[in-house]
């Protein structure tokens, strides 16, 4: 798409997410990330706790790419929101929610792409004393992952006490013990940092959705031209392939555009046109 090419788009960001997207976007648009100086992304939600989001990821989302496209005074605006929690369809399992837009004032268009990472490091654990987090401390990865600590109970006047950007064992262990001394159960909260720069395997899910939307972008609609192209959601009813009747797997994929009311269904991408019997409600009830 040469519609971008040598274009500035804004990237709000304090956590380092150009690295996982400044290649995408440059090589398959031709658009140079612009980062405002002196933007602080954490007033709109951060991960710390210490600002609480308004109105939902895509909200806070579009709202920090408006941001750093005013502080540029840049018609395209990028940015890109996190939500981590239990996994919608496996409580047990930690997931995050990756959303990612991209803003064009002057043709009034707004593209998103969203990653549901099933690989995530996203976890919490209560401890008196680092000798209790063996294991669990290999498990999410640090150092490489960084940690956020904090007093389980804070006593009063330690409500806003946190430790975060700890490089090794010893000043983690150092941030727990004056954590739990500032507990009113002498333990210490210890939880996964998520801020991009601190996370390498979020950086490496933003890498996977940025690599999504700049393709989007890059996607003309057949029907008017503008960009972001791209597939809405599914249709299931893959016909069973020993009675024929419409079973729950995917049938086939609808695409749109953010521009016009334009849409088509296609098949499926892996050529399917069948499902397995098992997957039949009539057949393996
Ligand atoms: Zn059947
Ligand atoms: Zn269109």
């Amino acid at each position: 798409m040469e519609r971008y090419l040598g274009s500035k788009v804004a990237l709000a960001t304090m956590h380092g997410k150009e690295k996982a997207l400044a290649r995408p976007f440059h090589s398959l648009l031709g658009l140079e990330l612009e980062l405002p100086a002196g933007i602080d992304t954490d007033q709109l939600g951060s991960f710390d706790g210490l600002v609480l989001r308004q109105g939902g990821a895509e909200h806070a989302c579009r709202r920090k790419a408006l941001v750093g496209m005013a502080a540029l005074g840049l018609p395209l605006g990028l940015a890109s929101e996190g939500s981590f929690g239990p996994h919608p369809g496996m409580p047990f399992l930690a997931a995050g929610l990756e959303v990612m837009v991209f803003l064009d004032q002057e043709r009034g268009l707004e593209i998103w792409e969203r990653l549901v990472a099933r690989r995530t490091n996203f976890n919490h654990r209560s401890a008196a004393e680092p000798a209790e987090l063996e294991g669990w401390l290999a498990q999410v990865g640090f150092p490489a992952h960084g940690l956020m600590v904090r007093p389980e109970h804070p006593c009063s006047g330690a409500e806003t006490l946190l430790f975060k950007d700890l490089p090794d064992h010893p000043q983690l262990a150092r941030a727990i013990d004056a954590a739990a001394a500032a507990s009113s159960n002498g333990r210490a909260q210890v939880e996964t940092d998520m801020r991009a720069h601190r996370n390498p395997t979020r950086m490496a899910s933003l890498r996977v959705l940025a690599n999504r939307l700049a393709r989007r972008i890059a996607s003309a609609c057949p029907s008017c031209g503008a960009p972001g192209w791209g597939r809405l959601d599914v249709v299931p009813g893959l016909p069973c392939s020993w009675c024929g009747m419409p079973t729950p797997l995917t049938h086939r994929e609808r695409f749109g555009c953010v521009s016009c009311s334009h849409t088509e269904e296609h098949p499926r991408p892996d050529g399917l046109a069948e499902a397995d019997p098992q997957h039949c409600p009539l057949c393996n009830p």
